[in-house]
């Protein structure tokens, strides 16, 4: 068969646009050559319905063996008892667990969209929103910080089902703890969407949700650094809480739940051929190196923030704890829709991104969200940090200079030049 060179032409232009741009993206990152290669194998060839050893199609045996590997990693990585390795994205994790906690019409407490929460924690432009009843969580105006007292009053007032503790772009640690005295309060299951943070929590640079919330859910291609996926975890295994028996009459475990609403509930066949990539991916993150590389990305975040409000940048919340910030233009006369656009013309890609309390539209914003975690993957560090900042401000200064703008992507192609996507 003739190779598809037009595919193949568009692969190699977007391999040069990574190589030689700044990837500012907070939820992006750069995966290794083997996880990489395993995303690209022939396990992309294998039906595989059902779990390890539990299959609904013949021939499973290596991929059973990769399945379990995955799983097995994925435990020790987060001292999670339960694994599942199957969701084939973060969205696809929290409908499972949606799917294994709730009935249609039932309530969820979810970080707001418009503070830093993500589109499956009830936006009403997404299933979450659409099938269950959402109420909202935020940050306080002032601050851009969540406040715990008043998450417990919105809790006791509406009686969630299920509470969601965990964003897309919130720049604080966050206290699961106390979102779990919350959950206790109300009778409501607790749920961590950790998609953001996770590779930083597995290597305790974080605060860890798993013993306290009930479930987590996270992806696997952000700060952990893995091929594109989901997975949901659980620190304890628990008798499910609405009264689902097996036939002897025993209470079936939320784990037994969580599966079942994986597969069959809403997935097919699982991508072995991701799960091998996630298992390398997970291998990685268990090594010494992977704890460099997370502190790393701390002190990039750290040096960005910093350097940012010495020029004047709003930060919400003033700073990070992680790998990302939402910067509030609203005091340098530019919407997030033209600061991402004049970023991505000087080579250098950031995504717009309301801010709390933003009077644009999501398709304009105020402000724009930036990330450390592939920089850092890059080779970048500290200093690199402070160059970034000064092409930044560069180019939000001169937003309709073309000339300027051509002249700060010299300037990044000059400083990507030689370096590989992944370093080792
Ligand atoms: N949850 C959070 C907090 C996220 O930030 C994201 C992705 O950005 C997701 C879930 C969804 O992940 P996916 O894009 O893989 O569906």
């Amino acid at each position: 068969m003739q190779r598809d060179e037009q595919i193949f032409e568009l692969i190699q232009a977007e391999n040069e646009r990574q190589l030689h741009g700044l990837e500012l993206i907070a939820s992006e990152n750069f995966v290794s050559e083997q996880v990489m290669e395993a995303a690209g194998s022939v396990l992309t060839n294998k039906y595989a319905e059902g779990y390890p050893g539990k299959r609904y199609y013949g021939g499973c045996e290596v991929v059973d063996e990769v399945e379990q590997i995955a799983i097995d990693r994925a435990k020790a990585l987060f001292g999670a008892e339960y694994v599942n390795v199957q969701p084939h994205s973060g969205s696809q994790a929290n409908t499972a667990v949606y799917h294994a906690c709730l009935t249609p019409g039932d309530k969820i407490l979810g970080f707001d969209l418009s503070h830093g929460g993500h589109l499956t924690h009830g936006s009403p432009v997404n299933f979450s929103g659409k099938l269950y009843n959402p109420v909202f969580y935020g940050v306080e105006e002032e601050t851009g910080v969540l406040n715990y007292d008043k998450i417990q009053e919105i809790a006791t007032k509406e009686q969630p089902k299920l509470i969601i503790a965990g964003a897309s772009a919130y720049s604080r640690d966050i206290d699961f703890a106390r979102f779990r005295v919350i959950a206790d309060s109300v009778g409501a299951i607790l749920m961590a969407d950790i998609s953001h943070p996770a590779g930083m929590i597995a290597k305790g640079i974080l605060n860890d949700p798993m013993p306290h919330c009930h479930i987590v859910t996270t992806t696997t291609h952000k700060t952990l650094r893995g091929p594109r996926g989901g997975m949901i975890m659980m620190g304890k295994d628990f008798d499910n809480p609405f009264g689902i028996t097996l036939k002897d009459g025993s209470l079936r475990k939320m784990s037994s739940l969580l599966d079942s609403a994986v597969f069959p509930g809403n997935q097919g066949g699982p991508l072995e051929h991701i799960i091998a990539a996630k298992a390398i991916a997970f291998g990685e993150a268990l090594t010494d190196e992977f704890l460099h590389y997370q502190l790393q990305v701390k002190a990039n975040a750290a040096a960005l923030a910093k350097a940012l409000v010495a020029k004047g940048y709003n930060i919400i919340s003033g700073g990070t704890d992680n790998h990302c910030m939402l910067i509030d233009l609203r005091n340098k006369d530019i919407s997030g829709k033209d600061a991402e656009q004049a970023l991505v013309k000087a080579d250098i890609t950031v995504n717009k991104n309301m801010v709390p309390f933003d009077t644009r539209s999501p398709f304009v914003t105020s402000g724009i969200r930036i990330g450390a975690a592939a920089v850092t993957t890059r080779g970048l560090k500290e200093a690199e940090m402070e160059q970034i900042v000064e092409l930044i401000d560069e180019v939000i200064m001169n937003y309709q200079d073309e000339a300027v703008l051509e002249a700060v992507a010299d300037k990044v192609n000059a400083l990507m030049a030689d370096r590989p996507l992944f370093v080792a």
